[in-house]
């Protein structure tokens, strides 16, 4: 078990391009699953291999309980990766798949056979460590790539894209083998993915990154309720919260912002003063709007076209033209809502349950809350 804890790690390729990763600040404690998010190309594969002695790293350090180990080679880190391609070695069984890299290690024949039987008795491959990787189910393989960590008993795991060859269903189910896995082995985890469905349902914490930085770090709710800006409010949620560009104008006691043809009052408590004129920019989740009141004092009416229905069953994703407002504003309503494409529909939203951001993204409802804790 380990805390790993990364200082003004940074890492360029070449100087001719921006860093890969820039100023990485992160402490994993230990047993903590940390789950490192964002787009493709931001980082997080180069920030995993420099934790994993697989990348050379350009400033910064990576320490491991204390220690720093920029210098010590991966196969003396003790810490095991599982990769996106499986990477087993086709003409062996499961078991020898399971069984070589300790055997490389001179391990005693009766701690290898042990914990080659306990790895796969965690990961049922009990009954196929006879088989070939080729007689193998994605899924199977998958977890002997898991299994292949968990022989070594690292003091880290590291993931990257442990999944994303695997098809929706076995994605559900490995994804929760992989959280029951964290629950029993209580090791600490850095799990790298491009799915918030991933991040949310595994992570301890999430770690969001954009452009080489990191964005935000937090409890997946946490970041989810209280995104720091708006690439963070762009990126979690499905439909992603809706940032619809406005305007301060004045108003008495709290903010008030135009955003095309409408104003809405923000509650005090939810932003900090900011001068009339200023371009801000109003986050609303799709789920906070809807076609009934709620009865909410701070509550207000939004009517719009409605250009798109989605009836997906559970929900329905209902797409609305707002007047001088672009992008189009969604709402997530319940599945059996009818809305009808082409009308003029009132929704309300609670300026309660808003968000704020300020010209440069930054979310002034995230840092008001701060201010108060
Ligand atoms: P993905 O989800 O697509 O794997 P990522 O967030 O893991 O993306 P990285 O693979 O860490 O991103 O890449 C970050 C940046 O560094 C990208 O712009 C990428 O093109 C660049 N990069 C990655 N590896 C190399 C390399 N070996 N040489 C030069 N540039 C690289």
């Amino acid at each position: 078990m380990a805390v790993v804890r990364l200082d003004g790690l940074t890492k360029r390729y070449d100087r001719n391009h921006p860093p890969a990763a820039v100023g990485i600040d992160l402490e994993i404690a230990d047993g903590e699953f940390m789950v490192l998010l964002g787009p493709s190309g931001c980082g997080k594969t180069t920030t995993l291999r420099m934790v994993a002695g697989l990348e050379a790293i350009t400033e910064g350090t990576v320490s491991i309980d204390g220690r720093v180990v920029n210098d010590i080679p991966a196969k003396n880190r003790d810490i095991a990766m599982v990769f996106q391609s499986y990477a087993l070695y086709p003409h062996m069984s499961v078991r020898d798949n399971l069984a070589f890299g300790l055997r490389r290690r001179k391990m005693p024949r009766v701690e290898i056979d042990r914990r080659v039987s306990d790895a796969a008795e965690i990961l049922g491959l009990t009954v196929l460590l006879d088989r070939k990787p080729h007689a193998l189910s994605g899924g199977q393989r998958q977890r002997v790539a898991v299994g292949r960590a968990i022989v070594r008993d690292p003091k880290v795991f590291l993931f990257d894209e442990p999944l994303s060859n695997l098809d929706a269903a076995l994605r559900v189910s490995t994804r929760a083998e992989i959280s029951a896995l964290h629950r029993r082995l209580q090791a600490t985890m850095i799990y790298v993915t491009h799915d918030q469905v991933e991040a949310m349902t595994l992570g301890t914490r999430i770690c969001i990154m954009n452009g080489g930085r990191i964005a935000q770090v937090g409890r997946p709710m946490e970041v989810y309720r209280t995104p720091a800006d708006t690439f963070v409010a762009g990126f979690l949620g499905n439909p992603p919260m809706n940032l619809l560009p406005g305007t301060a104008t004045d108003a008495p006691g709290g903010c008030r912002l135009r955003v095309g043809g409408m104003r809405f009052d923000i509650p005090e408590h939810r932003t900090i003063p900011s001068a009339p004129g200023l371009a801000m920019t109003l986050g609303l989740r799709p789920e906070r709007v809807t076609v009934r009141p709620t009865g909410s004092s701070t509550e207000v009416a939004i009517t719009g076209e409605v250009v798109q229905v989605e009836a997906l069953g559970a929900e329905t994703l209902v797409s609305l033209r707002l007047p001088d407002v672009e992008p189009l504003m969604i709402a997530r309503l319940p599945g059996d809502s009818e809305v009808a494409i082409g009308t003029r529909t009132e929704f309300f939203a609670d300026m309660a349950l808003a968000h704020v951001f300020d010209a440069d993204g930054r979310s002034m409802t995230a840092q008001r809350e701060r201010e108060e804790t």
